[in-house]
């Protein structure tokens, strides 16, 4: 079972709280479910704009939330578990549909718009094939898309 380091259980990916907060970053922030979580930030999500798509391009956790729940599942079950919550998240937990209305410029898109998953609407061949990259070095997660780069 995933688990923040706060001890919020995380039983699976439809607990992330979703933030869209860093719209002129094209980053979707996943957040702890526990409001009063010391960390909050468990990881990111960056798509970039093509025309009117939103393209998935790195979705990772932060190291913290890794390590932690290295030290309690074993470090290969962790990256798997983890790998696959990510996989969740930007297939089925995001409304690229609504992402795609926020970015549009003119959009009423408040500053903070709190990510709806009661939509499934996701448009999964705006996330093309995703390859996994385990970076065990440096505790992270890591997904990309097609033409996903590392940054740093
Ligand atoms: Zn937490």
């Amino acid at each position: 079972m995933v688990e923040c380091p706060c001890g919020t259980k995380i039983e699976n990916p439809s607990k992330y709280s979703l933030l869209f907060l860093k719209k002129e970053l094209f980053e979707i922030d996943i957040l702890c479910p526990n409001e009063t979580c010391y960390l909050r930030e468990l990881g990111y999500i960056r798509f970039h704009m093509s025309g009117e798509e939103a393209m998935f391009r790195e979705a990772s956790f932060y190291p913290p939330f890794v390590t932690w729940n290295a030290t309690q599942m074993g470090k290969d079950a962790a990256q798997r578990v983890l790998k696959e919550h990510l996989r969740d998240i930007v297939t089925k937990r995001i409304s690229w549909r609504e992402i795609v209305q926020t970015m549009k410029p003119g959009s009423s898109g408040a500053e903070v718009q709190e990510i709806s998953t009661r939509f499934a609407t996701t448009k999964v061949d705006a996330v093309g094939d995703l390859r996994s990259v385990g970076n065990l070095r440096s505790n992270t997660v890591l997904w990309y898309g097609v033409d996903g780069r590392r940054r740093h």
